[in-house]
């Protein structure tokens, strides 16, 4: 449901987006994956499915790269490679993992996940989306780098429409490290996957014994393994050895989901960095390279200066989305507030930062949903 509505008069029914809190009740995922691609329903359910007495519930890895797949280099003291260890040994690392799910693995790439790219999302979100149609799995973990786990995290919790959960999990140290956090995270990802409480809870980030949601989580340290916090809402919950415990009920808000966009690379949507002392070349430059939305990382509450402000609007009047963001890294960007958004044609993206704007921007566009009213009312919606 909305937290607020913004201009009133949205209409949910046109929306080629849905919002999903799983199947209906007693539909199964292939039901529910029709559901999404029909993009036409909204449905509620929190019913939980346990595995049969005796049975382990079935998760699915599917292995990206990242740090928690890395091995040290010989050039270096510190450096490491991202993405040389394999989706098996990442769960040959983990003794007794065997005993919490039945496990599949499928090495999906095998990157840095500052590599990470519209192609590989694409290639996950329809591989997931196909694992829970055919039943093949409770849930799916994905192995990831830290850099862009929150924007794989946030676009996978969009895609997806299943009430089944998908956890992405990384490390900050590598494989070969002395104290690798990889084992540990992994063990407490397909606890968390595995977990009847995880459903109807969309994509969540496990790391350091801490559960986030996909929409709030975000990389906050370089190199510390407490790096991952929820500045806005704070985490969902914790996981140890012995449980898996959630700080609320899932939540009965749908989730906004749209169906997985047919191609990439997805619709070109830049990031404009604000900064004392600033001009237009970063937004003309966006523009001039085709950009079909622009989202500003601005100061404060999505402020920037004069003659970006003037660029900006004037490239929101030839139909380009205009997103105003902020770089400081928590709290809401509010509406008609330091900027007229009104005035100046432009969309709040309310409590998303930059990365994550962006790749809301991207499906809207993908979905062929540009007007104002609708897209201000997705991002409150998302
Ligand atoms: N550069 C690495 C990556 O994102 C860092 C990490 O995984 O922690 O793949």
């Amino acid at each position: 449901m909305a937290r607020i509505s913004i201009f009133g008069m949205v209409g949910l029914a046109a929306c080629s987006a849905v919002l999903v809190a799983g199947c209906a009740n007693g539909s199964t995922d292939s039901e529910s994956a029709a559901q999404s691609s029909a993009a036409s329903q909204t449905a509620t359910s929190t019913a939980k499915s346990t595995p049969a007495p005796g049975q382990l519930p079935r998760i699915t890895i599917l292995a990206t790269g990242g740090t928690i797949a890395g091995k040290a280099n010989a050039n270096s003291a510190v450096g490491y490679t991202a993405g040389e260890a394999t989706a098996q040994d990442l769960i040959d690392a983990v003794p007794g993992i065997d005993k919490i799910a039945k496990l599949d693995a499928e090495q999906i790439a095998n990157i840095g996940s500052q590599d990470m790219n519209d192609e590989v999302w694409l290639t996950l979100a329809n591989r997931i989306n196909q694992i829970f149609a055919d039943d093949k799995a409770d849930g799916v973990v994905v192995t990831h780098g830290t850099d862009t786990i929150e924007e794989t995290a946030f676009f996978l919790d969009h895609v997806v429409a299943s009430p089944k959960p998908v956890v992405l999990v990384g490390s900050m140290r590598p494989s070969t490290a002395l104290s690798a956090d990889g084992p540990a995270n992994l063990r407490s990802a397909v606890q968390v996957a595995a977990d009847a409480d995880a459903r109807d809870r969309g994509t969540m980030v496990v790391l350091n014994d801490t559960i986030h949601g996909a929409k709030d989580v975000t990389k906050t340290n370089t190199t510390s393994v407490q790096t991952f916090v929820s500045p806005n809402t704070g985490p969902l919950g914790h996981v140890d050895a012995a449980a898996v415990t959630f700080a609320e009920p899932a939540s009965a808000h749908p989730r906004l989901t749209f169906p997985v966009p047919g191609k990439s690379p997805l619709p070109q949507v830049a990031i404009v960095y604000s900064h004392a002392g600033m001009d237009a070349t970063q937004v003309n430059d966006a523009l001039g390279h085709g950009a079909q939305g622009i989202v500003l990382a601005g100061v404060g509450d999505g402020n920037t200066a004069k003659p970006v402000v003037a660029a900006l609007s004037a490239a929101a009047g030839k139909g380009v989305l205009v997103i105003r963001s902020s770089r400081v890294g928590s709290g809401s960007v509010v509406r008609n507030a330091e900027l007229n958004d009104d005035e100046l044609g432009t969309i709040s993206a309310l409590d998303l930062n930059p990365a994550k704007a962006r790749i809301l921007t991207q499906l809207l566009l993908a979905n062929g949903i540009t007007d104002k009213a609708k897209v201000q009312q997705d991002f409150a919606d998302c």
